[in-house]
């Protein structure tokens, strides 16, 4: 009884089976693990590792509640460097389902079996065995219909195996992982393979091409791996892995320094795609903390937290975040019903109908060089529809959101003096008066020395009445009462920031508000200096909403929209 309530914790569905055996495996120092399983592992999960094995005096106890070989005393758990330390695992598998080892000890001539049929031991028996270990697990929860009844599809079981394993398969370079189901290879990696490479084999080619690598050291704590560009992240954040001295981690702190790290490249309620190794001394860290151990206690939280949003940060600025016009052209192609490479001619109506649309709003502004259109070299501009401007490359053309990059200089700059602590101010010699709602103004006039910090001068003039008096001379294009009341919603929204983090929202949204907008004409020195100044910052390519700034056409992808790739 006592071991299937401890079961309860540890083992919810295959999958946790699945992670705690694995795991074992590797702790045994395993170079390859085979996972086989049946039904979604519901009939049968069964890991097989080269790992050390066990001597049959360990093989007698190993399904004994708490009898772990991961301890020798209680100072141990001070600094924990193995996966497993609580010697829970194969006592509450045993005790709800029909579990069966063979093991042999490296050396050793012959091997040895146990079997644990919920919770009744047999064994232990010699059996042929090649060195290391085989654990089958079958019919998890035979005795406990309560739980079987939970668990869900085979299809939906197998994928929370193959997460499990995946993740585990990331964390491990070195180790060769293969798993099957029902005879069918579903998921390997050999052991040669770094971590891009199995980031490739368990995500794909575009993704794992794209990500940039990262590295840090500081008090201790060693950090590396991969982040994604901001175009990659999603709505949910499975592609988001912590590997802590080689577990897998759930961690709010590192999330939160993940998302730090992005701030500003990216829509708020999207979660990025990162991949992150730490390495850090196990005395600095509390993994006794969570049955499942996927929950940690750093010791030294600020000092990760700042570690990590950095590391994130100069990495995040390193990625190439141009669209690529590929993405578009696919999904064009595919949208059409059509894959590329079938010889059928290309005609969206969207892309057809395009131009026309836009004409009708706005006449195509096309400003040429001397020569007319046909000498459009590298370095040649037009402006589309008053929003887009287009640059001719050598190797093809890129589109640029003229209000998303200038925004994006605007903010940079206004960020820089901030930090610099030297603003300069653009005095109004009339006061611009904007009325407000009462909330508004009460906000802005409590943050009115933190918004003097970075160049806004603000005073009550009445009830719902704020004069603004100076404002920072960076912003080009003053629009004094829609300024205001951007700062107000930034006021709002923010409450729950801290002061920096606050005024970098405040000057995001100045920086919105004060930019070239869609719409505004522009003369060719005008685009060839946004272009000039974007080229001088170290991220010009998404808007600080985290929007591109450009996409970007490659030969390729013409010839790809044009179906002229064999
Ligand atoms: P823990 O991993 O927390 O020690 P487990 O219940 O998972 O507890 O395993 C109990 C013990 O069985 C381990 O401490 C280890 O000695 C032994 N063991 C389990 N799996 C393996 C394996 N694949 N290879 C070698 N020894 C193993
Ligand atoms: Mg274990």
């Amino acid at each position: 009884m006592r071991n299937q309530i401890a079961a309860g914790e540890v083992v919810e569905r295959p999958a946790s089976v699945v992670k705690e055996l694995v795991e074992n495996a590797l702790d045994a120092g395993a170079t390859r693990i085979e996972i086989d399983l049946e039904e979604g592992g519901a009939r049968l999960v069964r890991v097989r590792d080269d790992g050390s094995g066990m001597s049959v005096a360990d093989l007698e106890l190993c399904f004994a509640p708490h009898a772990t070989s991961k301890l020798r005393t209680s100072d141990d758990l001070e600094h924990i460097a193995s996966l497993g330390f609580r010697g829970e695992a194969l006592a509450s598998i045993g005790s709800v389902s029909r579990a069966r080892i063979t093991t042999r000890e490296r050396g050793e001539p012959v091997g040895w079996r146990m079997d644990d049929e919920g919770g009744a031991l047999s064994g232990p028996l010699e059996a042929g065995a090649a060195e290391g270990t085989s654990v089958e697990v079958r019919e998890l929860f035979f005795n406990v219909p309560a739980r079987r009844r939970f668990l869900k599809q085979p299809a939906t079981e197998l994928a929370r195996c193959l997460d499990v394993v995946q993740r585990l398969a990331l964390a491990h370079a070195g180790v060769a992982f293969v798993l099957t189901h029902e005879g069918k290879r579903v998921f390997d990696v050999e052991a040669g393979m770094d971590l891009r490479a199995r980031v490739r084999r368990a995500f794909g080619a575009e993704l794992a091409a794209s990500l940039v690598p990262l590295e840090a050291e500081q008090a201790g704590l060693r950090l590396s791996g991969f982040v994604a560009p901001p175009r990659f992240a999603r709505g949910d954040s499975s592609r988001q892995m912590f590997f802590l001295n080689g577990r897998f981690l759930r961690d709010k702190l590192l999330v939160r320094a993940l998302k730090e790290g992005y701030r500003g490249f990216l829509f708020d309620s999207r979660s990025p795609v990162a991949f992150l190794e730490l390495a850090l001394d196990p005395a600095r860290v509390d993994v006794n903390v969570h049955p499942q151990k996927s929950e940690v206690r750093f010791r030294e939280e600020r000092a990760i937290f700042g570690c990590v949003a950095h590391a994130v940060r100069e990495a995040v600025k390193r990625c190439d975040m141009a669209t690529p016009g590929a993405q578009l052209v696919d999904r064009a192609l595919a949208r059409e019903g059509f894959e590329p490479n079938r010889g059928l001619p290309f005609s969206s109506p969207e892309v057809l109908a395009a131009p026309a649309r836009a004409e009708a709003r706005a006449p195509l502004q096309v400003f040429e060089r001397p020569g007319g259109l046909a000498a459009l070299e590298p370095g040649g501009l037009l402006q589309v529809a008053r929003t887009y401007i287009v640059r001719a490359l050598p190797e093809g053309f890129e589109v640029i959101d003229q209000h998303a990059l200038h925004e994006r200089i605007t903010y940079e700059a206004l960020l820089r003096d901030l930090r610099a602590g030297r603003c300069e101010r653009q005095r109004l010699l009339v006061p611009e008066l904007v009325e407000l709602s009462r909330a508004d103004l009460v906000r802005i006039v409590a943050a009115r020395e933190e918004l003097a910090r970075a160049g806004f001068e603000l005073e009550p003039f009445g009830e719902t009445t704020l004069a603004l008096q100076a404002y920072p001379a960076r912003l080009e294009r003053l629009r004094a009462g829609e300024l205001v009341r951007a700062i107000a919603a930034a006021l709002e929204d923010g409450r729950t920031l801290g002061r920096e983090q606050l005024l970098e929202s405040v000057l995001q949204r100045a920086a919105c508000r004060a930019s070239v907008m869609a719409g505004d004409e522009l003369e060719l020195s005008e685009m060839r200096e946004l272009l000039e100044r974007g080229r001088a910052l170290e991220s010009d390519q998404t808007c600080v909403h985290g929007r591109p700034t450009r996409v970007r056409f490659t030969l390729t992808d013409l010839e790809r929209a044009f179906l002229r790739t064999t």
